[in-house]
């Protein structure tokens, strides 16, 4: 346990996991939760108060509710829902390359404009998650108003009038925005999750889901990446160190494993053969309420893909973490972001050490 304190903010605990702090504060006599990356785990303790402002946390602050009266006049044209999203998609009306951040811009006459340094010729949402799908911005708005209420994808196509599989790609567009927005989500880009469009789909399809590690304080969940353990390991343990583990579908979880509640995982690694059951009862993971609440979601999957189980563990850990706000403007604000492009990052860095 460390205890820090800081100007205005007293850091009562927080616990360290694979990837991340979870810090709670009392802000002003308000309990706020902060994650922070593992990084300030390598600088001692004198130099982590310096570095705080330069994470930015994420956490439970909530954003203006939109009620229905609102979202009317959201939705009224696509002038209007296009300005909503606008707000998310550039800081301080400032807009720059999403090439290279240059801010010289030249305006071109079909209203796109190309960076003055590159060339790179856009639109306000080239690059961004909201670009994929062709959907307009008042569709997006009521794609993410259904979606935030959890209406099946059958029944969004019949209200939005489109066709089920661009519901599938729009909802799968939108988690891969949930998805980037967590802090191990360059781990999971090398594990093999595809970041999004712009970046080339993984040569080979993932055959076992990432093993994630759970943790729920204080009302907040955390899945955490697992990077060293494998599906594999996960059956090893069971067979051999008699770790306990229940099944949804295909989806294996565990009894405590170190700091961790429980391990995730899913993939036929874990099903090796008929006599093999993960049917123990009374895990102690079955008393979080986050669990509760996404053992319901994944049972109504009925079979997930190994490959997207990140993707909905991620929503439900992002579902649960938002559960006392609208979750509408916190989708819409990842579906704003850039889509990473982490090879590219790679290949400029290896380009940089044959040049050094
Ligand atoms: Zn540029």
């Amino acid at each position: 346990m460390l205890i820090v304190q800081l100007p205005e903010i007293i850091l009562h605990y927080c616990i360290a996991s694979e990837s991340c702090f979870l810090l709670r504060l009392d802000h002003e006599g308000v309990d706020d939760y902060a994650l922070f990356d593992i990084k300030l785990c390598d600088t001692n303790a004198a130099s982590i108060s310096a570095d705080m402002n330069i994470f930015t946390p994420w956490h439970g602050t909530a954003m203006a509710k939109i009620n229905i009266i609102t979202f009317n006049s959201m939705t009224f044209s696509e002038k209007t829902a296009r300005r909503f999203f606008l707000d998310f998609c550039w800081k301080n009306h400032q807009r720059h390359c999403p090439a290279c951040k240059n801010r010289k811009l030249y305006r071109l006459s079909d209203g796109r404009r190309r960076c003055g340094r590159c060339g790179y010729t856009f639109h306000d949402f080239s690059r961004r998650f909201l670009n994929r799908c062709a959907f307009t911005a008042q569709q997006w708005l009521w794609f993410l108003k259904l979606f935030s209420l959890d209406v099946s994808p059958a029944a969004i196509g019949e209200q939005m009038a489109v066709s089920y599989a661009t519901v599938l790609k729009a909802a799968d567009t939108v988690r891969r925005a949930i998805l980037a927005q967590a802090l191990d989500a360059p781990r999971l880009y090398a594990a093999g999750v595809w970041p999004g469009p712009g970046n080339p789909m993984p040569e080979r399809d993932m055959v076992n889901a990432p093993v994630f590690g759970i943790i729920e304080l204080g009302g907040m969940a955390i899945c955490d990446l697992l990077p060293d353990l494998s599906a594999e390991n996960l059956l090893h343990f069971k067979l051999n160190f008699c770790l306990k583990t229940a099944s949804i579908g295909q989806v294996v979880y565990t009894a405590p494993y170190k700091q961790y509640q429980s391990l995730v995982s899913c993939g036929p690694a874990l099903w090796p053969a008929r006599y093999v059951r993960h049917a123990d009862k009374r895990l102690p993971v079955e008393g979080s309420p986050f669990w509760a609440f996404s053992k319901q979601r994944l049972r109504q999957l009925r079979g997930v893909q190994s490959s997207h189980f990140p993707l909905y563990l991620k929503e439900c850990e992002l579902r649960y973490n938002s559960r006392d706000q609208d979750l509408l403007p916190v989708l819409a604000q990842a579906l704003c972001a850039f889509v990473p492009r982490p090879t590219e990052t790679r290949t400029a860095a290896n380009g940089l050490a044959q040049v050094r």
